[in-house]
C-alpha cells in the first residue's frame, strides 16, 4: 500500500455575533481549522487535523510544499519511520510550533488508515482500551463583549452558564479567566463555586495571563475555593516559575497544550513545572507521538488529561488516545479528574465539530462513548466539509 494523494482543507466557520467571545489572548469570531486526507492506492482514506490552536494557511503551505514529496510514495503503515524522517527533516528550524503542527495532522491521518485497513480503533492498536467511556468536563465561562465595562453583568453570566451545564449532566466545569482584573475576575469564581455546589470539579484556565505574583494571588484564591486545577498560570516559557507556583500551591499546576513533541514535554515532567500534563494530540507532533508522551508521564508519576478544541478530527483522536491512558497510578476503581482522565468539552459554538460527523458526539450523564469504529470512529461528512472549506489544495504522487 502506498500514499497516492494528500489533500488539505482549510475550514472557516464564522460564529453569530452573540457567540463570539474572548479569552485571555483574544477574541475568537469564526472557528478554523485544517484538515489533512491522505488517500493510498487502495482507496483508504484517513483523516488528521492540524493548526487547532494556530492560523492555518502557512500549514498547508508547508504540508504540500515541503512535506508531500516525503510522503508520497511512501507506506502508510510505516508510522515511525515517517515520523522520525519528517521530524529530523526540520529539526534545524522547527522543533516547536507550525512544523510538528503540521506533521501531528499527517501522522493521525495515516492512524486513521492503520484502522481501517486493519478494520480496528486506534485505540486497539494502541494496545487497548482502559475505558469505553471517559467523564467529560464542560469549558466555557468566556468572556463576552462587555464584560471589561460591565463586570457585574459577567458575574450573572456566570451563573448562567454553571446552571446550563448542570442541567446538561456535567459535574466538572473549566473557567476562562485572566481578562479582567485581579477583583473582577474573583467575583467570577466565586459565583461559579457558589452555582455549581461543591460536589462539582472546578478548573480555571489563564491562557497564560499571569506573571508569577498575580499567578500566586490567583492560585491562593483557587486553594480557598477548593479548585480542582489552575491550567497554564504562566507563559509556557516560564517553566521555572510554574515549578515554583507548583511548590506555592495547594491546587494542581496543569499545562502542556502549547508544547510540543516528547522532548517538550520531558522538559515540563523533569523541571516538576506540572501535576497534569495537557498534550494536544493535533499539535504535539500526531498519535504517535503522543503515545511516547503518555509513556514519558507514567515515567514521571504524572496523569494525563489532553487539550482538546478544533474540529470533530481533532476531537475523535483525543477520545482515541483518551482510551489508551493507563489510569496514573492504577486502583481498582478509578476516580474521575484524580487517577482517571478527563476530557476536555469545549462548550462554546463550534460548528466544525458538532456539523462534521453524523449525530455529533454525545454526553450521556456527563460522559462521552469513545467510538469503536475503524479508525479515529468517524466518518466526515462532505456536505458540511463543503460548507466550510475556504481553500483546497492536493497534491499527489
Ligand atoms: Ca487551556
Amino acid at each position: 500500500m502506498r500514499i497516492d494523494r494528500i489533500e488539505t482543507f482549510v475550514l472557516q466557520a464564522p460564529l453569530p455575533s452573540a457567540a463570539r467571545f474572548y479569552s485571555s489572548q483574544g477574541f475568537f469570531a469564526r472557528r478554523s481549522s485544517l484538515l489533512v486526507c491522505v488517500t493510498t492506492d487502495a482507496g483508504l482514506c484517513g483523516w488528521g487535523e492540524s493548526g487547532v490552536s494556530m492560523p492555518v494557511a502557512h500549514l498547508a503551505t508547508y504540508i504540500h510544499e515541503v512535506l508531500a514529496e516525503r510522503l508520497l510514495g511512501r507506506d502508510p503503515l510505516e508510522t515511525e519511520p515517517i515520523w522520525h524522517e519528517l521530524y529530523s527533516f526540520s529539526r534545524d528550524f522547527g522543533r516547536k510550533g507550525a512544523c510538528i503542527d503540521a506533521m501531528s495532522g499527517l501522522d493521525t491521518a495515516l492512524w486513521d488508515i492503520r484502522g481501517r485497513e486493519a478494520g480496528k480503533p486506534i485505540h486497539a492498536l494502541l494496545g487497548g482500551a482502559y475505558r469505553d467511556r471517559v467523564t467529560a468536563y464542560a469549558t466555557g465561562f468566556y468572556y463576552a463583549e462587555g464584560d471589561l465595562q460591565d463586570p457585574a453583568a459577567a458575574v450573572d453570566r456566570v451563573r448562567l452558564e454553571a446552571e446550563g451545564h448542570r442541567e446538561a449532566g456535567f459535574r466538572a466545569m473549566k473557567a476562562k479567566i485572566g481578562l479582567l482584573p485581579f477583583a473582577d475576575d474573583l467575583a467570577r469564581l466565586e459565583a461559579l463555586r457558589e452555582t455549581a455546589g461543591d460536589n462539582t470539579l472546578l478548573m480555571a484556565d489563564a491562557n497564560h495571563a499571569y506573571h508569577r505574583a498575580t499567578a500566586r494571588r490567583v492560585g491562593g484564591v483557587l486553594d480557598d475555593l477548593g479548585f480542582h486545577w489552575f491550567e497554564e498560570p504562566v507563559v509556557p516559557e516560564d517553566v521555572a516559575g510554574c515549578a515554583a507556583l507548583r511548590r506555592a500551591l495547594r491546587v494542581a499546576i496543569a499545562s502542556g497544550e502549547c508544547e510540543y513533541t516528547r522532548w517538550g514535554m520531558l522538559d515540563l515532567l523533569r523541571s516538576g513545572a506540572v501535576d497534569i500534563l495537557q498534550p494536544d494530540v493535533s499539535a504535539c507532533g500526531g498519535i504517535s507521538e503522543t503515545q511516547k508522551i503518555v509513556a514519558l508521564a507514567t515515567a514521571h508519576h504524572t496523569p494525563v488529561c489532553l487539550h482538546v478544541w478544533g474540529s470533530a478530527v481533532a476531537f475523535a483522536a483525543a477520545l482515541q488516545v483518551t482510551a489508551s491512558i493507563p489510569p496514573i497510578p492504577h486502583t481498582a476503581a478509578p476516580r474521575p479528574g484524580d487517577n482517571e482522565p478527563l476530557f476536555e468539552f469545549d462548550r462554546t459554538a463550534n460548528p466544525l465539530r458538532d456539523l462534521l460527523i453524523d449525530g455529533g458526539f454525545r454526553l450521556r450523564d456527563g460522559s462521552l462513548d469513545i467510538p469503536d469504529g475503524p479508525g479515529l470512529g468517524i466518518d466526515v461528512r462532505r456536505e458540511t466539509l463543503d460548507r466550510f472549506t475556504v481553500s483546497r489544495r492536493v497534491s499527489s504522487g
